[in-house]
């Protein structure tokens, strides 16, 4: 006795050794209970599934289990030995073969994925050919079976054992396989009471007479399953199947029987009807299942990526609030230092060592201001709490101004400017200290990368939608797969430890460049031709909108013209007008709306500079008024106070040409004005 205990305890954990003491009890007695009602040749195999189950679930090793139950099974029943072993053989030999090719197929018992559910079904329904042969040869080795009886009976026997396989051994895998599961009280009440319709008409169907229905009886039970396999899921699918096959097998025994019919005929349709209906549903709860698998799966990876995006977000923000307050603060304790060194310089310095001194402070400090400036600018752009002060300008005055401003910077280095513009306005709707701002980062780069006696071209020009400016400089260049990169925030190119030791920059200054020419609806390109080359940087900015109306209404324009004032109050209309007066125009003065119409009518002027706000009717209505029925076609400005897009889109739908915006400059409005 010891040596055998010592070889199981050897081979097998505590935990096999349950499982086989179970799978043992459940063949045999499940056994038993089949041959209760067996009728031959329609035979039910519960041993084949349990088998196919165990195994595949704990493993190959345990088949001695299915031997000793069915043994023992047989020897109950008075069949002869080697009857007994033999069926008993079949079925262990039919559990291993299923069993290992589903494993080689990679198969998933708990039937995740459609293709477990094919393999499943395939290879329940071959392999169960194994035992009949192995059964029907044992008992023909007796010369107990031959002829006819031999056909039916295989088929028969083949029928038994997949329908065990198919019902059994996929009830038991899913439910074993993962025994743990979660459902809300709603789901559960679902599956309870969809189980007991199923179950309900399963009893109707199998254990009445339906006769009299004819085949509707069957659409009456097949509708409810799919509506139950649409909505319940792998598990339960199995288990509905399960328990019919019960319902169903037990009506034929015990239910009702109609006059002169064949128990056993019976049986074995009754077992086709549920291999069939299987053989339908099983698939497609497979669909389903991994359908709503993909479908949850797909959720849970959207929510990851929520959850990571407003985290980054968040780090996002927090960085910008912090760059912000960081370059304030460091900001405060600048200014101090800013006038104390013009407080020294305009005092006069003892000597040239001290004015050596002083100025390298001074151009320090500048280099720090201007850098958290940038870094101010950049944090308030991504905050969105940047806003661009527009006014219509001629882009010529900023780039002259950005150029002359860096020409000390240059000489300084003994680098050549140069500059070409057009002979006309090129008229810009933008911000002029940002426009100024990318200019002036254009050109320092153009200085900081280019070696002493290098040269730095400037070159303005326009076409019909843009104005185009371009800053070439003949210095280090740019390698061209950093061509691409070069506009991102903190990018330095650290090419040359030489060069770089003459940046004093932080890698901003591009990327706020191109920043706020976005935001004027421009872009910006750099263009190299390699190391050592020359870098050039293009920037497009889309010329101030005029409208058709304009157009054709200043086509025919000449200076002077007579110009209608609008204004409420005076001393500013006043002044408007005598900026017209210098500028060569006739001017004539309204302070209502009601004023305005009269004069238009009566005078007929050329053009019309009207403030927004009137006491009677505000500008809006006023501008209306005058283009309807075509009243007055000449040019129509607007007067604003303040500049937001929202104003700008407002007035040109009312009819407005133009605009200006207070306080009012000369140079606005003879850009206004102009043809
Ligand atoms: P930095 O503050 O370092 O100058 P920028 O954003 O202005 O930062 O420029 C980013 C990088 O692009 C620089 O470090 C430099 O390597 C390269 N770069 C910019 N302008 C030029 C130029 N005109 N010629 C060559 N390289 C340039």
């Amino acid at each position: 006795m010891r040596p055998i205990t010592s070889f199981i305890r050897r081979h097998y954990t505590d935990r096999e050794l349950i499982v086989m003491g179970i799978a043992f009890l459940a063949i045999t007695l499940s056994s038993q209970i089949a041959h209760a009602v067996y009728t031959p040749p329609a035979i039910f195999q519960p041993a084949a599934g349990i088998a196919l189950a165990v195994l595949m679930l704990e493993g190959i090793a345990l088949w001695p289990a299915i031997l000793a139950g069915l043994l023992l099974f047989m020897a109950a029943n008075d069949a002869p030995f080697l009857i007994a072993l033999g069926i008993s053989l079949g079925h262990v030999v039919h559990a291993i073969t299923a069993v290992f090719i589903l494993q080689k197929l990679g198969f998933d018992p708990i039937f995740r994925r459609i293709r477990d559910m094919f393999a499943f079904l395939i290879v329940s329904l071959t392999v169960s050919w194994i035992v009949p042969v192995f059964g029907i040869l044992s008992i023909q080795t007796h010369g107990l079976m031959m002829g006819q009886a031999v056909e039916v009976t295989w088929i028969a026997w083949w029928l038994g054992t997949s329908l065990s396989n198919v019902i059994i051994g996929a009830f038991l895998m899913r439910w074993f396989a993962k025994p743990t599961f979660v459902r809300t009280k709603w789901k559960t009440f679902e599956i309870v009471s969809a189980l007991s319709l199923l179950m309900g008409l399963s009893y109707l169907l199998f254990w009445n007479d339906t006769s009299a229905y004819g085949g509707l009886a069957i659409v009456f039970y097949i509708l409810p399953f799919v509506w139950f396999v649409l909505s319940v899921g792998m598990r339960f699918t199995l288990l509905a199947f399960f328990l019919t096959t019960i319902v169903g097998i037990s009506g034929i025994m015990y239910g009702f029987m109609p006059e002169g019919g064949s128990l056993s005929t019976r049986f074995i349709a009754t077992e086709i009807f549920l291999l069939a209906l299987a053989a339908i549903f099983y698939p497609f709860a497979a669909v389903v299942e991994e359908r709503t698998r993909a479908a949850r799966d797909l959720n849970a990876q959207l929510d990851r990526i929520k959850a990571l995006l407003s985290k980054v977000q968040s780090e996002d923000r927090a960085k910008n609030e912090f760059l912000a307050v960081f370059s304030h603060e460091l900001r405060n304790p600048l200014a101090p230092i800013v006038s104390s060194l013009e407080y020294l310089k305009i005092r006069g310095l003892p000597d040239a060592e001290s004015t050596r001194i002083v100025e390298g402070i001074d151009e320090r400090v500048k280099t720090i201001t201007r850098l958290l400036d940038d870094l101010l600018d950049i944090s308030r752009i991504s905050r969105k709490t940047f806003k661009l002060r527009r006014e219509i300008l001629d882009v010529r005055e900023v780039v002259r101004k950005s150029v002359r401003g860096m020409q000390e910077q240059a000489t300084h280095k003994s680098i050549v400017f140069s500059s070409s513009f057009p002979d006309h306005d090129v008229v810009l709707n933008a911000d002029p200290v940002r426009i100024e701002q990318v200019m002036l980062n254009l050109l320092s780069n153009a200085i900081k990368y280019t070696p002493a006696g290098g040269r730095v071209h400037v070159r303005l020009e326009s076409d019909d939608a843009h104005a185009i400016i371009y800053v070439r400089d003949n210095g280090i260049g740019i390698k061209s797969e950093m061509l691409r990169r070069i506009f991102e925030p903190f990018l330095q190119l650290k090419t040359d430890h030489q060069h770089r030791s003459v940046s004093e920059g932080l890698g901003i200054g591009l990327s706020l460049t191109e920043k706020l020419v976005l935001m004027h609806g421009g872009r910006i390109e750099a263009k190299s031709e390699g190391e050592g080359r020359g870098s050039e940087f293009v920037v497009h900015i889309p010329l101030a909108p005029i409208t058709s109306t304009a157009v054709s209404a200043t086509s025919h324009l000449k200076t002077p013209l007579k110009v209608l004032v609008v204004d409420d109050n005076e001393t500013a209309g006043y002044a408007l007008g005598q900026i017209l007066t210098d500028q060569g125009h006739r001017v004539e003065y309204a302070t209502s709306g009601v004023e305005a119409i009269q004069k238009t009518i009566e005078s007929k002027p050329q053009g019309i500079i009207a403030d927004l706000g009137l006491p009677d009717m505000d500008g809006y209505a006023l501008a209306r008024t005058l283009r309807e029925d075509e009243n007055y076609g000449g040019l129509l400005i607007a007067l604003f106070s303040s500049d937001t897009d929202k104003d700008v889109r407002k007035i040109k739908s009312v009819g407005f040409d133009r605009y200006i915006t207070r306080p009012v400059e000369p140079e606005h409005v003879r850009i206004a004005l102009r043809d």
